[in-house]
């Protein structure tokens, strides 16, 4: 009977633990064929010279080896030195896609990687959620996504990867442990990549068991929560899942959050005109921000073919920014770069995949 292979990279370290057991080896290879398949980044068996010629057969007899690859690029053509944004189609295991952004700014670039092709959640002003939901990314496409942009800036010497964000396409903590195994991956200290944890984000709409769980978990990554409003009835018409994950549940999770990390949490707050940017609003996110460590990262709404939403005049943002930087808080204004090519905050979503005629301007 014919069996297909596995993608061997589809398993997590711990069940990589399980193939070996299968194979009769001892627990040590799991280790050495992670590392061969995410350090060295071999594509194939025979590569594995620690293996034995006898297990290299035995694992090409079950299993393939299969990467991710970067099928279209495009440069923000706002940008002229040739490191502008830059938004890259990389094509996973099985041929899905998912967006990935490189952020390039003078002392850092920033990947902003997808954890799921789609996303369920349908945050309103979100062309992401529109595409519906396929699958969850498994770790190796996570941490490919990073190596791939990595190799191309390597290409350039003194050049790589400083920063990743986990707030491409998908809700990262709908995907939790494979986001938590892509982390461990990315920040191996063992491994030539390595990058500390400190300097990965992960970006969440605010999932209040699994803001515990990230917190529980021991990992000393940032955390960042898209707000959007301080306002429950506000927050629940821009994002359904704040319906269920409500605004008091979630200033509890991040006080219980900080409490145990001993981190401040960053709040992004995207303005929309007539939406949730009155001084009302400035106030209702004032309130929202007592009790715990925080930043505001306000940022400006980027339009989506025709979608209904636009964003606020810069005098108008100014009065919003008095009221919180009055009330103490620490605020910063992100500058949006990738609006030409799609690739800023809210605007990854596959072209082929077309919104809903509802969303558009009338
Ligand atoms: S904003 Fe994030 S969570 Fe909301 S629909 Fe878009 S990808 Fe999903």
């Amino acid at each position: 009977m014919h069996t297909e292979k596995v993608n061997i990279k589809s398993y997590s370290r711990k069940d990589l633990q399980h193939v070996v057991a299968e194979l009769g080896e001892p627990g040590y290879r799991a280790n050495q064929i992670h590392r061969w398949l995410f350090n060295e980044q071999v594509e194939n068996f025979e590569s594995m010279t620690n293996l034995g010629a006898k297990l290299r057969n035995r694992l090409s007899n079950r299993y393939v080896i299969q990467s991710c690859s970067i099928v279209k690029k495009q440069l923000d053509p706002e940008k002229k030195n040739g490191m502008g944004t830059s938004k890259f189609l990389v094509k996973l295991h099985d041929e899905q896609t998912v967006e990935t952004v490189l952020i390039p700014a003078e002392d850092r670039n920033t990947v902003c990687v997808s954890s799921q092709v789609g996303c369920p959640l349908r945050c309103t002003f979100c062309a992401t959620g529109y595409m519906g939901f396929t699958r969850n990314l498994n770790a190796a496409e996570m941490a490919e996504q990073v190596y791939l942009v990595n190799n191309l800036l390597t290409a350039t010497p003194t050049n790589h990867v400083t920063n990743v964000v986990f707030m491409g396409m998908g809700e990262p903590l709908l995907n939790t442990s494979n986001v938590i195994e892509a982390i461990e991956t990315l920040s191996d200290k063992d491994y030539s990549f390595s990058l500390p944890q400190r300097k990965i984000t992960i970006s969440t709409v605010g999932l209040i068991p699994q803001i515990d769980a990230i917190a529980r978990s021991g990992i000393k990554t940032k955390l960042a929560v898209s707000l959007h409003a301080a306002n429950q009835q506000k927050r629940a018409s821009l994002m359904p899942v704040a319906k269920e994950h409500t605004l008091d549940g979630l200033h509890n999770a991040l006080e219980r959050y900080v409490d145990l990390t001993g981190k401040p949490v960053t709040l992004v707050y995207m303005l929309l005109e007539g939406i949730n940017d009155t001084m009302e609003d400035a106030k209702s996110l004032v309130a929202f921000c007592s009790g715990f460590l925080c930043k505001i990262n306000l940022i400006d709404y980027n339009s989506i073919v025709n979608m209904k939403f636009k964003p606020v005049e810069t005098e108008w943002r100014d009065r919003f920014i008095r009221i919180l930087v009055g009330a103490g808080l620490n605020v910063t204004v992100r500058k949006s770069y990738g609006t030409s090519i799609n690739a800023a905050c809210g605007q990854l979503a596959l072209k082929e995949k077309t919104l809903p005629a509802d969303r558009f301007i009338k």
